[in-house]
């Protein structure tokens, strides 16, 4: 029940942090390697979940326990707690498993009575400092023990605390002094009396004077304010088990505070915030810990090194204390080593003597935790196993995007939120059509595209602007999904915006923030956070020499393949230099979109306004170059590479002109009249285009559709072969729901690839042929599809809006709601959910596995670059996963940490007599080449 630890000696160890909470386990740790630990003992876990069980009872024994260690303690320091000659004093505070910070109560001083007083002020021979510890102790002790403890609830402003800190500054009126360090010792010592009257006056109660009585206050206080409000709501958000409980660690007090032979700080055995292998820290000599972390007084530079040109006048430890701190530093190192971390701590000069109180893992900006992870496997303090699970997907995430400057951003005023789109930040000048967001930026400008909600023809403004804002859609509309492909900054689904492109301006729902053409706003796409004005950025570290490094270590311990979702040759080559591994997405349809695209749409809807199959086919046959060459220049850059090659999948309707201008145009190229032409363009309207006719079901229809685009496709990789090229092109079929979709297609797949073979007088063309999974009934009926599909890909955006029957493009409509009420834990259309959507995954792959064992399967929704979800592809079995560009470090990180998370999660079986089960055959998907496309909105 009770942990003693002590310079050179401790019960407990690191390991034991469940019982002893992370502080305690640490001073244990600390301890037994050596360092000067003021020594006191922890009562665990268990003592506060028995003490919880039982209304507030401690299990039998523990007052002995508690004597035993005290009497330990008093034994190692030469003191005695409550001695009236030689006083011991303590503090006593909480230490929970996982840090909770400031979500607790603390209790310093314990012991200082009016007894012990008197031997300390002998001892010390510093009046001034023992009556300013008393009251401090009285302040601190009513609070936590006699108020809050007591479930007492003051009114606003009538704490005890306040009460008595009003005492204070009623002295300091009538003596006509500032600080509190103006008081003298007569005047602290007549405060102390003052404060014992208001404390009786206030709770009824005197404030005990017995150091027994009042350690047992403290501890008690400790234990419960495991139950406090502020814990409970702190444990909720961060997912704390509420059955945990906090240890609690009584430990000797020392003072930094008796003159200017003492001293105390906080540092870092690294720099946290870029990660340079330079011991970082701050201190205040003749002064107590809260002072340096309180901003009361300007902390001094621990060392030289860390001097900056702000604080370099200031006098360092390094040269105030030169042999203190070379044994501090000397500790700081064997910590690190011993730690295999980057740790933060705390310590106490207290009369030329140095002591550690704390040390624990430092937290760190992203670019330093992916640099010490790096610098650590490098000096061999880390494994590559380690080094994974140093960076999360977050940190990682910060390093590649410009983002919005943290300090200023803390201090801004959020004027909307919306869905964090697209990662990092933007400031720019708002601009409310496609077309004057490309003026403008030719001019020079940075703009930021406001729409209601974006669709292809504003892909080019998308381009051209900094960043993206729109009031309507979701995770996976059209904007998102193309802004996240070019890793821009971007928000959709703000629903508070209300725009009006026409008068050129939007207003905030509810305010009276009126944002014009040309106003600056700010972005932080991350977060969905939106302000007005300007907040300046910093920037990203994408050509940072870790980040090679750091994905390497990755590659090295990950065994599923991660490629990536990409539409242009420029994407694909960004994708290879953050490690993808080839294509798993090339959206054919990109072709039609953007720069370039005017002479192959206008084929296109050539082809889809044709009323006749020779029409059409004439149409086709203008159309395959353009086709062909695309595919091809896209497979020659990326030979080596596999490039998955979707056909045609959005609804045709969406490439009808809307303006009289082109559809004129178009009925000229036709020989038809407008109002001929307006009919069959009619004709094509839907009423549920995204459940209409797209996909496979085009190719059905129209089999000449498939058979140019597969032609397209043969000849293209011939023509490489034949150059010495070397390509693997895998052809994919998007929307089938039913085998016969597959096997009709796969048989003009093979009738053309006959076809292209004898033309091109080729034995064979490598290739392969496989679907999307996406529609539910495709995932159940995955064994059938399977007979006619060499592979599969998870389209789990089309899967997610057809699994819950949620709108890809309208869900910013109802999500937060349903976030904020907890119906559901997380937007779907972002992290795979893994209890329905997840359910479709796996079945999918066990009834495909069951009908081809060696099917190769992958995912190529955005999920692919959601970390929890990768993890959940890792386990599910999937050979690789596939994302925009910008996502792919972040799923290389999290398929490695998912192999390491997986050997953890089996280490206590491997005890077991029989090893268990690996879950994931998770092979490394075959390198591939290519590039990509864009997609339309459906
Ligand atoms: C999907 O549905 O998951 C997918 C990748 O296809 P798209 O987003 O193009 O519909
Ligand atoms: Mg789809």
């Amino acid at each position: 029940m009770v942990y003693f630890f002590g310079p050179g000696k401790a019960d407990g160890k690191a390991e034991m942090k469940n019982l002893l909470g992370g502080k305690g386990a640490n001073l244990a740790e600390m301890a037994n390697i050596g360092i000067p630990v003021p020594a006191g003992f922890t009562i665990t876990t268990e003592v506060c979940t028995h003490f919880m069980q039982h209304k507030g009872k401690y299990p039998q024994g523990l007052d002995k326990d508690v004597k035993t260690a005290l009497a330990r303690v008093e034994k190692t320091m030469s003191m005695k707690f409550g001695d009236p000659e030689n006083p011991l004093l303590v503090s006593v505070r909480s230490g929970a498993r996982s840090s909770m910070p400031g979500m607790m109560e603390t209790v310093l001083n314990v012991g200082l009575t009016s007894k012990t007083r008197d031997g300390l002020i002998k001892l010390t021979n510093n009046p001034r400092f023992v009556y300013d510890a008393h009251r401090r102790l009285i302040q601190m002790y009513t609070d936590v023990v006699m108020e809050k403890a007591e479930g007492i609830e003051p009114a606003e402003g009538m704490g005890i605390r306040q009460q008595l800190e009003r005492e204070m500054h009623k002295m300091k009126q009538a003596r006509g002094v500032k600080q509190d360090t103006d008081l003298t010792s007569d005047d602290l010592k007549e405060l102390i009396e003052i404060y014992k009257v208001k404390v009786r006056e206030v709770l009824g109660k005197e404030f005990p004077d017995n150091a027994m009585e009042q350690m047992w206050g403290a501890v008690r206080a400790v234990f419960q304010s495991w139950n406090g409000k502020r814990a409970i709501a702190y444990r909720n958000i961060e997912k704390i088990p509420h059955e945990w409980g906090t240890a609690v660690n009584v430990q000797t007090m020392v003072f930094g505070n008796m003159g200017d032979d003492s001293g105390t700080g906080v540092a870092f055995t690294r720099n946290p915030a870029t990660g340079e292998n330079i011991f970082y820290g701050e201190w205040l000599p003749n002064a107590q810990g809260e002072d340096v972390v309180a901003g009361i007084r300007t902390p001094l530079p621990i060392n030289e090194a860390g001097k900056t040109e702000r604080n370099n006048a200031l006098p360092s430890l390094e040269t105030s204390m030169p042999s203190v701190y070379k044994q501090l530093d000397d500790i700081q190192k064997k910590l690190e080593k011993h730690y295999h971390d980057m740790l933060d701590i705390e310590f106490t000069i207290q009369q030329g003597k140095l002591w550690m109180l704390q040390c624990r893992v430092g937290k760190r900006t992203g670019p330093a935790a992916m640099r010490i992870a790096v610098d650590m496997v490098k000096e061999r303090l880390a494994t590559k196993e380690q080094a994974v699970l140093r960076v999360t997907p977050a940190q990682l995430d910060e390093v590649l995007h410009p983002i919005l400057d943290p300090k200023a951003e803390k201090n801004a005023t959020t004027m909307a939120k919306g869905l964090p789109a697209g990662p990092g930040g933007a400031c720019g000048q708002v601009v409310f059509t496609a077309a004057d967001a490309v003026a403008w930026a030719k001019q020079g400008k940075t703009v930021i595209l406001v729409r209601e909600e974006t669709n292809p023809e504003d892909v080019e403004g998308m381009r051209a602007a900094e960043g993206i804002l729109t009031a309507r859609g979701g995770m996976t509309s059209h904007a998102a999904l193309v802004a996240r492909g070019w890793g821009k900054c971007c928000i959709v689904g703000a629903g508070e915006l209300h725009i009006n492109a026409n008068a050129k301006e939007m207003k905030v729902e509810d305010s009276n923030t009126l944002i014009r053409e040309g106003d600056y706003i700010s972005l932080n796409g991350s977060r969905g956070y939106i302000y007005s004005g300007q907040i300046p950025m910093v920037k990203s570290v994408e050509e940072n020499p870790y980040f090679q490094a750091f994905i390497k270590i990755c590659d090295g311990v990950r065994k599923m393949g991660v490629r990536t979702n990409a539409d242009t040759p420029e994407d694909a080559a960004k994708a290879r230099t953050f490690g993808a591994e080839g294509i798993g997405l090339f959206r054919t349809e990109h072709m039609f979109y953007g720069v370039g695209s005017d002479e192959p749409l206008f084929k296109l809807r050539k082809m889809i306004l044709s009323n006749t199959l020779e029409e059409r086919k004439s149409a086709l046959a203008e159309l395959f170059p353009h086709v062909k060459g695309d595919i091809k220049a896209t497979l020659e850059a990326m030979t080596g590479f596999p490039v998955t090659i979707r056909l045609l999948d959005p609804p045709l309707h969406e490439f009808v002109p809307q303006h009289e201008d082109k559809q004129r145009e178009l009925a000229q190229a036709l020989n038809i009249s407008l109002e001929e032409l307006q009919k069959r363009s009619d004709a094509l309207h839907e009423n549920n285009p995204m459940m209409g006719h797209r996909g496979c079901r085009l190719g059905v229809t129209y089999p000449e559709v498939t058979e140019m685009q597969v032609r397209a496709i043969f000849e293209a990789s011939a023509e490489l072969l034949q150059a010495g090229k070397k390509v693997s092109p895998e052809i994919m079929v998007p929307v089938v729901a039913h085998g016969k979709e597959l096997k009709h297609q796969l048989e003009i797949i093979k009738r053309v690839y006959g076809e292209v073979c004898k033309s091109m007088n080729l034995k064979k063309i490598p290739h392969m042929v496989g679907t999307m999974i996406e529609i539910p009934r495709a995932a159940l009926r995955a064994d059938k599809i399977a007979e006619v599909a060499e592979f599969f890909s998870f389209g789990t955006n089309d899967l997610t809006q057809m699994g819950f029957g949620f709108s890809r493009d309208d869900i910013g409509g109802f999500l937060p709601d349903y976030l904020e009420k907890g119906i559901l834990p997380a937007d779907p259309f972002q992290t795979i959910d893994q209890e329905g959507i997840g359910e479709l995954i796996k079945i999918g792959i066990e009834r495909g596995r069951a009908t081809k064992p060696d099917l190769k399967i992958g995912i190529c929704g955005e999920h692919g670059g959601d970390a929890t979800s990768v993890e959940f592809c890792y386990k599910a079995g999937m050979n690789y996963v596939s994302c925009s560009p910008y996502r792919v470090p972040i799923a290389i990180l999290a398929a490695a940490q998912a192999v390491v998370k997986e050997a953890k999660a089996a280490k206590p079986v491997k005890t077991a007599k029989k090893p268990a089960k690996k879950a994931a055959p998770a092979k490394k998907a075959k390198p591939a080449k290519k590039k990509a496309t864009k997609k339309g909105k459906k």
